[in-house]
């Protein structure tokens, strides 16, 4: 049996027709459509064929050298360089891939650090802040007490002098930054002083910008957290899943508070597939890719301007944006909907003081495709499009399927 990725559809199709069309329909509609989903991107061939292989397989609860199954000194070598590759990469003493997700890996920072009913200080969810961080629908607001720091109504920029304050007030265990939807780069030394006076753990969640961190287009995290949170998925481009940082200090910690304390079994596909994506994301390739996205960003965001889009903070620093579409006229609900039927897939997103849903996007998966800032100045244009031609949606989604024909996310 074939392990790789292509072929795997052809498989299917003689096995189980009914699934190998829901595949082949997934990736038309990938392939069809334009992906601004802040969060996505295109895993490389190389990497999906890891998570096809028969690595999937193995049970291998435990850490390299000390499993609790047998059999696993191979899967061993595949879980070493990926947390080898992690660790040079982002420069940490310490690197545990085997979360199943970014929400696990948080969950696991805080179990490795907290006690139930234990203060946090994070970013509030309308301020951009992640279920993980003090949701009441999540675990993390059910089981800590969060207080949450906000953005300024004027700049949209953290507000430092908040974050000093509500440390000061509520002296909490653990300071959290991060964000599923703020565009511009943390101010990491700040967040170190403040937990540093206030004697907090400094957790950063940098589940999104991490990608950018390992081109070198954004700046680290892991020189002032005591741990960092990430996904692998996002602009990193690897395979769904999330990863923990830390220094030496807490390493034993960390491991022992993903598995046995969160987790089970480690998915070695997934360890093996993020072992190829942290090699991918080592190379000057990868560098120019992140500083490309952070390119396309910023002219994604110059051109949403010019059509009238209020953009959050007036730009951004990262692969990701976020706009209120009001002044033309819509409400974000109804941006997302039209765009949507025009192909042009993207999230809405709470935009901060106030009850208005805005857009949230990013250029992680286009930049993947090869598109430039030229075709963000033409997608700003499709944007404005989509979102006033109600009745032409038809005229905006010819163009859309013109547009990523000549940008395949996986030639041949
Ligand atoms: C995406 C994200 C997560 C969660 O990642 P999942 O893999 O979806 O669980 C956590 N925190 C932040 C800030 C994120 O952006």
């Amino acid at each position: 049996m074939s392990v790789t990725h292509a072929p795997a559809v052809d498989v299917l199709r003689h096995q189980d027709p009914e699934l190998a069309e829901v595949l082949l329909a997934e990736r038309h509609r990938q392939s069809t459509t334009l992906q601004l989903v802040a969060a996505e991107n295109f895993a490389s061939p190389a990497v999906l064929a890891a998570l096809g292989s028969p690595l999937a397989n193995k049970y291998a609860e435990g850490y390299p050298g000390a499993r609790h199954h047998g059999g696993c000194e191979i899967v061993d070598v595949a879980e070493t360089l990926a947390v080898e590759r992690a660790r040079a990469l982002f420069g940490a003493e310490h690197a545990n891939v085997q979360s199943h997700s970014g929400s696990s890996a948080v969950l696991a920072a805080y179990a490795a650090l907290l006690r139930p009913g234990d203060t946090v200080l994070a970013l509030g969810l309308p301020h951009g802040g992640h279920l993980t961080h003090g949701s009441p629908a999540n675990f993390s607001g059910r089981w800590f007490d969060f207080v949450g720091y906000g953005v300024e109504a004027e700049s949209g920029l953290v507000d430092h002098d908040q974050v000093r304050a509500l440390a000061r007030a509520h002296r909490p265990k653990a300071i959290v930054c991060g964000s599923i939807a703020y565009p511009r780069h943390l101010d990491y030394a700040f967040f170190r002083e403040v937990a540093d006076e206030v004697g907090a753990y400094l957790i950063a969640d940098a589940a999104h910008p991490i990608g950018l961190v390992a081109g070198k287009a954004a700046p680290s995290p892991v020189p002032y957290a005591d741990v960092v949170c990430a996904t692998t998925h996002k602009v990193l481009r690897g395979p769904r899943g999330g990863m923990i940082l830390c220094g030496s200090g807490l390493a034993e910690r960390i491991d022992r508070a993903v598995f046995p304390f969160t987790q089970g079994g480690a998915q070695m596909h997934t360890i093996a597939a993020k072992a190829v994506a942290f090699a991918e994301a080592a190379t000057p390739a990868f560098a120019a890719y992140a500083h490309q996205v952070v390119a396309n960003a910023r002219a994604l965001a110059a051109a949403l301007a010019a059509e009238g889009f209020a953009v959050t903070t007036g730009g951004t620093d990262t692969h990701l944006l976020t706009c209120d579409p009001a002044p033309l006229g819509v409400d974000g609900r109804t941006a997302r909907g039209r765009l949507a039927a025009a192909g042009i897939v993207l999230d809405c997103c709470v935009l901060p003081h106030g009850d208005a849903r805005g857009l949230r996007l990013g250029t992680a998966a286009v930049t993947t495709q090869g598109m430039g800032e030229g075709e963000m100045r033409t997608i700003g244009g499709l944007l404005a499009q989509g979102v006033l031609g109600a009745g032409e949606a038809g005229a905006t989604r010819a163009r859309v399927r013109e547009l990523v024909a000549g940008f395949p996310p996986y030639p041949g």
